[in-house]
């Protein structure tokens, strides 16, 4: 009877232990997915990546950037694919971001679809141009007591193309326990600045990769980076222009000016610059300078929280107010808008009550 139950727990014991390797077995071959093949463009390049990981970064190990200013994180919705074939169901981050007719023709927030077997996909052929960059911080000084210019001098490759307006994507390493980011930065430098690239980052409370630039990296140091991204630019026409922004949102406006001036681009613009007081405000004289470079250029800076006994005599309250004030007719226009999406977001209402049709209003939120 004894050894008969003994047999029985030997045998049940057995089953189980069999049952949990089959299980083991089978888990593993879920979580590694082993080689896929990723087609893109109809043949045009194909990839062997290892299963696992999501598309964005699997195309990125093969040095094929999509535009991902979250750094991957499905906030952004700048990362957008057509995945043809095998990229499994809409998933719940990257359903708001996708219109009905994104859904029916397959397209796809590329951090959201994971490589779990054969993947075909159709991105847009300038992407095969985008590159990683490696160079040194030049220099880093401070603007204001929250914005920074960092210079990144090009080491490997010696030279960027880019136009006017575009943005890069820095890659922030591990410090403090963080994890390492990509995050989205507009180029300040004009393009015929080719063996460096300019920024202007502002400090974000607590925020990974601004913290890093502000605490962790030295001039001298080592970066990476890949671009140039992004489709804010200057349009072809001939209309006046309305450029806005606030903070850091001058980097991609302060290229577009400098390039408009050293291609002698006659273009009526005005500049207005939101900022809370005077110590927020920087690029002042260069920007003065313009004023008399270009014969049809103004700068306006306005100042929301400057206390009212100081000695500033220029614009007071939100530029979008100051905006309306100056301009009361704008539908001849094009806006050129940058900085948070609140700022952009309450310009854009500004703009449109004023005359302004929607076509001809660009922005890049530095959201
Ligand atoms: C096209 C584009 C161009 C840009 N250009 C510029 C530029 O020229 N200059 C510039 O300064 N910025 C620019 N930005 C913004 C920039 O990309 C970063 O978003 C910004 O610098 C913040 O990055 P971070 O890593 O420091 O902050 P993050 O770590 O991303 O955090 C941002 C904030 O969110 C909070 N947060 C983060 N994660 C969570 C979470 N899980 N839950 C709740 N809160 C959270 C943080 O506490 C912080 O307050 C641009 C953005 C875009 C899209």
């Amino acid at each position: 009877m004894l050894t008969g139950i003994v047999i029985s727990v030997s045998f049940l014991t057995g089953c189980c232990l069999i049952l949990a390797g089959i299980l083991l077995v089978a888990e593993r071959r879920i979580l590694n997915y082993g080689p896929c093949a990723i087609d893109i463009n109809d043949g045009k390049k194909k990839l062997e990546v290892a299963g696992g990981g999501t598309l964005l970064a699997a195309l990125a190990e093969n040095d094929i950037f999509i535009p991902s200013a979250c750094g991957g994180r499905g906030t952004c919705a700048y990362c957008k694919v057509q995945v043809a074939e095998g990229g499994g169901t809409v998933g719940p981050v990257e359903a708001p971001y996708l219109t009905p007719d994104e859904v029916k023709g397959n397209v796809r927030l590329s951090c959201q679809v994971k490589v779990r077997g054969d993947l075909n996909i159709v991105i847009p052929d300038e992407l095969f141009s985008i590159r990683r960059f490696r160079g040194h911080v030049e220099h880093k000084r401070p603007l204001t007591p929250d914005i920074v210019e960092m210079r990144i001098a090009l080491d490997e490759p010696a030279e960027i193309e880019f136009i006017a307006g575009q943005y890069i994507q820095l890659e922030s390493e591990p410090y403090r326990g963080r994890d390492a980011v990509m995050r989205a930065y507009s180029v300040s430098s004009p393009p015929s600045e080719t063996q460096a690239v300019e920024t202007v980052i502002r400090l974000v409370p607590d925020g990974i990769c601004t913290t890093w630039v502000f605490e962790i990296l030295k001039e001298g140091d080592s970066v990476q980076f890949s671009g140039p991204y992004g489709e804010f630019r200057l349009s072809d026409s001939d209309r006046p222009c309305l450029f806005i922004a606030g903070g850091s949102g001058m980097a991609p406006i302060w290229s577009i000016l400098r390039d408009m001036n050293e291609k002698r681009v006659r273009r009526p613009a005005i500049y207005f610059f939101g900022a809370l007081t005077q110590d927020d405000l920087f690029y002042t004289e260069p920007l003065r300078q313009l004023e008399k470079d270009l014969p049809d250029f103004r700068y306006v800076p306005a100042l929301s929280r400057e206390p009212p006994d100081s000695d500033w005599t220029g614009e007071r309250g939100l530029i979008t107010e100051v905006l309306a004030r100056q301009v009361p007719d704008m539908s001849e226009h094009e806006a050129y808008l940058c900085g948070s999406p609140g700022m952009i977001d309450a310009a854009i209402k500004v703009l449109t009550a004023n005359g302004m049709p929607e076509s001809q209003i660009f922005y890049d939120k530095f959201a």
